[in-house]
């Protein structure tokens, strides 16, 4: 018997016990940190835990997969195929997922965007738009991939900027054939300068229902990053159009885009967003993300490498403006809460399979792009450059290349061989690919962007959360 290579450990604060999570079995139990370091310390051998651990204990974690006989060796060829076959799995009931690119073309000029090496194409290129011949391609090819199963149909206009004012006919178009097609749910990703172009195409039943839309900051930041071609502000637009886009029922998601420049004015938007009373609508939410940068490697000033080290950043600017806080709050890391949600759901899980997740994203399961010049795509941060496309369609034309799909839509986590013997694997799924890629120049390397840290503090607020949750619904004896 030795400890199994996949038990992972968060020590509760102040107190004697630990949370043990086991990678592979499902198990999460409640643990002496004597257990715990037992299991996980350095040192571990098979000649202690038999020693140290009464019979009956080394009994129930071995049936919680805690400690086992298997071999490092056979423990990981275990974990390969378990994961394959539940990545197969979920790959065969996952709905695909369609965008459409109308254009890489885009109204504004912000400096950290990951079109910049695009632009090098020239303006022909950009400014290509999507006709209503390869439109009716883009369908018949959502047709074909859809397959036959009734499942919810959804679209999503992304870009460049897919809701400029010059794109007003090929989105209509593309909304009204979509709707031809049974497409129920629209979303896009906006910079919303031109959304009243669109204001009766806005609403939650058949139009568009949902929204992502930045704002960096107060006017003076936000306008000084996302600003049209002749230099001129974007604010107060987009402050208004977000207005009217809730004020017809759509949902809102406002990023906000941080680098070391603008963590400071966070704390500006969140009383901004309370004072508009945006807050107070559940229509509305705002996150921070990094700015990364993307395949380009486009990272621009003082970007981060992390949403934890993005985090901190928010945080040190917040700690110095202490006394001033503010009356609404937000996730400064979209990252972390999520995770949350996801353990907390696995901690109240009362049926066997647990929630594993075998891929990172959508572009490895069922994700397809497809853009003006007739090429499909597995991913957002990857468009543009056809060396990475999955596909080709047009009229009368539907072809995938076998090769990339398998490099996009079958890369499974325990395809990547360092996350093999990784205990976080199936909650982490192998990180972006895409990342990983800019990264390494490799699709198969991992890309961690600091999953351990963020699974760490996740589960201490889904324990927490999970514990409130239980207090809540233990009837009460007595008056
Ligand atoms: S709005 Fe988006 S696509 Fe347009 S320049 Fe800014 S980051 Fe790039
Ligand atoms: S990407 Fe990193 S944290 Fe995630 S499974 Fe792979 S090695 Fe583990």
């Amino acid at each position: 018997m030795r400890p199994s290579s996949y038990v992972l450990c968060v020590p509760l604060p102040e107190t004697e016990s630990s949370l043990l999570f086991h990678g592979y079995s499902g198990a999460v139990d409640l643990v002496s940190t004597r257990i715990a370091e037992l299991l996980t310390g350095p040192g571990t051998s098979k000649g202690r835990l038999k020693d140290r651990l009464s019979t009956e204990t080394l009994a129930h974690l071995a049936a919680r997969g805690y400690v086992t006989e298997k071999s490092v060796q056979a423990e990981q060829a275990y974990v390969v195929e378990l994961g394959r076959r539940v990545h197969e799995v979920m790959q065969r009931h996952s709905s695909p997922g369609f965008l459409v690119v109308p254009t890489y073309a885009c109204n504004l000029r912000c400096p950290y965007c990951y079109e910049k090496g695009l632009r090098q194409k020239g303006k022909d290129w950009m400014e290509r738009r999507m006709s209503s011949e390869m439109i009716e391609a883009a369908f018949a090819a959502m047709d074909r991939l859809a397959g036959t199963a009734k499942r919810r149909k959804a679209l999503t206009f992304y870009g460049g900027e897919p809701l400029q004012k010059a794109n007003e006919a090929t989105i209509r178009l593309l909304h009204k054939r979509a709707r031809e097609k049974g497409f129920e749910h629209f979303s896009a990703i906006t910079n919303a300068v031109d959304l009243a172009s669109y204001e009766d195409l806005l609403g939650p039943q058949g139009k568009i229902s949902f929204l992502q839309i930045t704002l960096d900051g107060p006017p003076s930041v936000h306008d000084r990053r996302r600003f049209l071609p002749d230099g001129g502000g974007t604010f107060d637009r987009i402050v208004r159009n977000i207005g009217l886009a809730m004020e017809r029922g759509v949902r809102v998601s406002v990023r906000i885009n941080v680098d070391r420049t603008n963590a400071g004015r966070v704390a500006w938007l969140k009383q901004f967003f309370f004072e508009k009373g945006w807050t107070r609508t559940h229509l509305f939410r705002a996150y921070c993300s990094p700015v990364h940068g993307s395949v380009c490697g486009n990272r621009g000033e003082g970007g981060f490498a992390s949403h934890a080290e993005m985090r901190e950043a928010i945080q040190g600017e917040e700690r110095k403006n202490e006394g001033q806080e503010s009356p609404s709050s937000f996730q400064t890391d979209g990252l972390t809460p999520a995770l949350q949600k996801r353990i907390l759901a696995h901690l109240s899980q009362t049926g066997d399979l647990p929630f594993w997740r075998t891929a990172f994203c959508g572009s490895n399961m069922a994700m397809y792009l497809f853009d003006p010049f007739g090429d499909i795509y597995p991913c957002w941060e990857i468009i543009g450059r056809p060396e990475h496309r999955i596909g080709r369609y047009g009229p009368g034309l539907l072809t995938l290349d076998p090769e990339a799909l398998r490099r996009w839509h079958h890369r499974s986590v325990v395809q990547i061989p360092a996350c093999r013997s990784c205990p976080y694997l199936f909650f982490c799924g192998g990180g972006c690919e895409a990342f990983a890629y800019r990264a390494t120049g490799r699709f198969d390397k991992p890309h961690c962007f600091e999953f351990q840290r963020h699974f760490q503090e996740a589960a201490l607020g889904a324990y927490r959360a999970w514990k409130d949750r239980r207090l809540e619904t233990t009837p009460h004896r007595g008056g």
